[in-house]
């Protein structure tokens, strides 16, 4: 989940490769490190904390001007957070510096045979073993394409990596297997990084580098190789023009990027309800034809379970919903699946694992994702683009949203050809959904008076439950999950008929909830059974604070601890407004505890480890 950077270019380097590890640290954020070459030596500078805050205070300054730099913002998978494990790690004869992202599963056993050779790892990170394993074959072969078709011949797990070496000033070299590295060159530089939105300022002409793929890049271009017969081999590879990666960055007046986010859901949702009909129609021809199943992992896989609600309520089809991390481990995957797999970034390893064993299946691969050009979105048989702009607050807001509503207007498409709903229904539903960004706007405005005071007021209350039934139910879990991530305070979500079944014991006069309800007269039956499960709470002495819609009338409502009403669009679409009420729920409390809203410790935007 590191953010990995190399830059050759001239004496600007330096800035440059900084400049980019910035805008890479929604990726991960624990330390950071920097290496230059310089007059034939190696200069290193790491440190625990943030690039950014560390740049502020002048940290880079003593870094010398040098054409070749790498550097590395990393998110701990392999030891400690300490300035000692920060990236770049060196071979033990000071000759290679390399940044990593991903984890070397064999590095024990690797460390061990090192061990036998008289190296001995200084650091607890898996990665260090690669900068060894680097300089040993060099020894043997003195040639550097043959050292890195060695050393990755060892390496089990996966990678990206790119490295410096003073066997060779005017080049730098990178490898990936599964994590992702993308590079770009202009007349003066050639830039290589873990993604388009730090390369985007200076090129917007990418390649995308192939998995087993090495990269030798000098100032002005960069040479791919691929693994044949032995060795590697020089081989073209296209680089794609990807116009639209968003440059204009900045909180814009907002206090975080987490709320300037949520303010622009109303765009992202129309945007969502831009796509053409014709780009979604082949999807929808083929999900007639196929089994369904949709994954995705945190919030992406509770989108997943709102779009198996929206499947088996509009289209009268049973979907196959696990997380990413498990759906292997669960589900056998044929070519009569069909599969979608939602990840914000289209990184997300996990996910990413899914796609490939589709793939190799002969599955259909339907993805969702918000970065243009991802792996998800260059492997997908359908790739769909979000367009939600770009999201730089670590904890996903209005990509979520999107993801959501994209599912269902699949689902509402899908009910209309298969009968389901007729073709009225379905246009009508369609239509429902350009009001959702207005009744945004209502419960920014209107609404967001009482939550941000009902956060505050709570700020203290340490556990609690959300809960809520048919799509409620993952806007539970969602709208739990978001408390937790920021302000990292116990929230558990769960099924609200669930938790009658054990986890009720846990209810005392101390003890509160937060429960969704529907509009009553949108879903009589949904109400009143969370309504009763309310009652059952209350009758311990539990607090609930429910999440509901205006104007309702039910008389167990004045008997809440406390009620926000919330506008309403349509029975399958006022879920999503609950999202986004959840949302701001958890933005306004974690601020009143004085959390760190964008970066909330121990999270990364990108998951792409296993
Ligand atoms: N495994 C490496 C470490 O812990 C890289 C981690 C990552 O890519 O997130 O330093």
């Amino acid at each position: 989940m590191c953010g990995i950077v190399g830059v050759v270019g001239n004496n600007n380097s330096v800035r440059i490769a900084i400049d980019a590890l910035k805008r890479l640290e929604y990726r991960g954020y624990d330390s950071f490190g920097v290496s230059v070459l310089h007059d034939q030596e190696i200069f290193t500078k790491k440190s625990v904390g943030s690039a950014i805050e560390k740049d502020n205070q002048g940290f880079f300054v003593d870094v010398p001007p040098a054409p070749l730099v790498i550097a590395h913002t990393r998110w701990a998978t392999h030891g400690r957070v300490t300035e000692k494990n920060a990236h770049p790690h060196h071979s033990y004869d000071g000759n290679f510096s390399l940044v990593h992202n991903g984890v070397i599963e064999n590095y024990l056993e690797i460390r061990q045979q090192l061990l036998e050779q008289g190296v001995q790892c200084k650091t607890e990170t898996d990665t260090e073993v690669i900068a060894h394993l680097l300089a040993k074959h060099y020894e043997v072969s003195g040639d550097l394409l043959k050292t890195i078709y060695h050393t990755i011949g060892e390496l089990e797990g996966e990678y990206a990596f790119v490295f410096l070496t003073r066997h060779d000033p005017d080049h730098i070299y990178a490898a990936r297997y599964k994590s992702p590295l993308v590079f770009g060159s202009t007349p003066d530089l050639t830039i290589i990084a873990s993604d388009q939105t730090a390369i985007a300022p200076l090129t917007k002409n990418m390649t995308f580098i192939r998995e087993g793929d090495v990269v030798k890049a000098s100032f002005n271009k960069a040479v791919c190789y691929e693994q044949a017969d032995g060795r590697l081999v020089e081989v073209q590879r296209e680089s794609v023009h990807i116009p639209w990666v968003d440059e204009a960055l900045g909180r814009h007046g907002h206090p975080h990027y987490m709320i300037k986010e949520i303010y622009e859901t109303p765009t992202a949702v129309e945007t969502a309800l831009k796509l053409r009909r014709v780009d979604l129609e082949p999807i929808v021809n083929d999900l007639v034809k196929r089994q369904l199943s949709i994954t995705g992992a945190g919030s992406a896989f509770y989108a997943s379970q709102i779009g198996q609600y929206y499947f088996a309520d509009l289209a009268n089809k049973y979907t196959y919903v696990h997380p990413s991390d498990e759906f292997l481990n669960l589900f056998k995957i044929s070519n009569n699946d069909h599969l979608i797999t939602i990840s914000q970034s289209g990184e997300t390893f996990d996910t990413l694992e899914v796609t490939r064993r589709a793939i190799q299946v002969g599955a259909p691969v339907t993805s969702i994702s918000n970065m243009f050009g991802s792996t998800s979105h260059r492997l997908a048989t359908y790739p769909i683009f979000q367009g939600a702009g770009a999201e730089v607050c670590v904890l996903t807001t209005k990509a979520i949203v999107s993801q959501a509503i994209i599912l269902f207007i699949l689902a509402t498409l899908l009910g209309k050809k298969n009968g389901t709903l007729t073709s009225s229904q379905a246009e009508g539903l369609l239509d429902d959904a350009h009001r959702l960004p207005e009744a945004m706007g209502m419960i920014f405005e209107k609404y967001q008076p009482k939550i941000k005071e009902t956060a505050i007021k709570h700020k203290d209350i340490t556990n609690w439950f959300f809960i809520g039934r048919w799509m409620y139910y993952p806007v539970a879990m969602e709208s739990a999950l978001k408390y937790k991530e920021v302000s990292y305070l116990h929230a558990e979500g769960m099924p609200a008929g669930f938790f009658k079944h054990g986890t009720i014991s846990l209810i005392d006069d101390d003890f509160y909830t937060i429960a969704f309800l529907p509009k009553e007269e949108s879903y009589p039956d949904i109400f009143h059974f969370t309504i009763s499960n309310i009652s059952e709470i209350q009758a311990r002495g539990g607090k609930v604070i429910a999440f509901g819609h205006e104007e309702e009338g039910h008389k167990d409502i004045k008997s809440l601890y406390d009620y926000i009403q919330l506008p309403t669009v349509n029975k399958y679409l006022d879920p999503i407004l609950h999202l986004t009420a959840g949302q701001l729920l958890a933005y306004h409390c974690a601020i009143a505890l004085g959390r760190e809203i964008d970066k909330p410790r121990a999270l990364a935007k990108s998951v792409t480890v296993r």
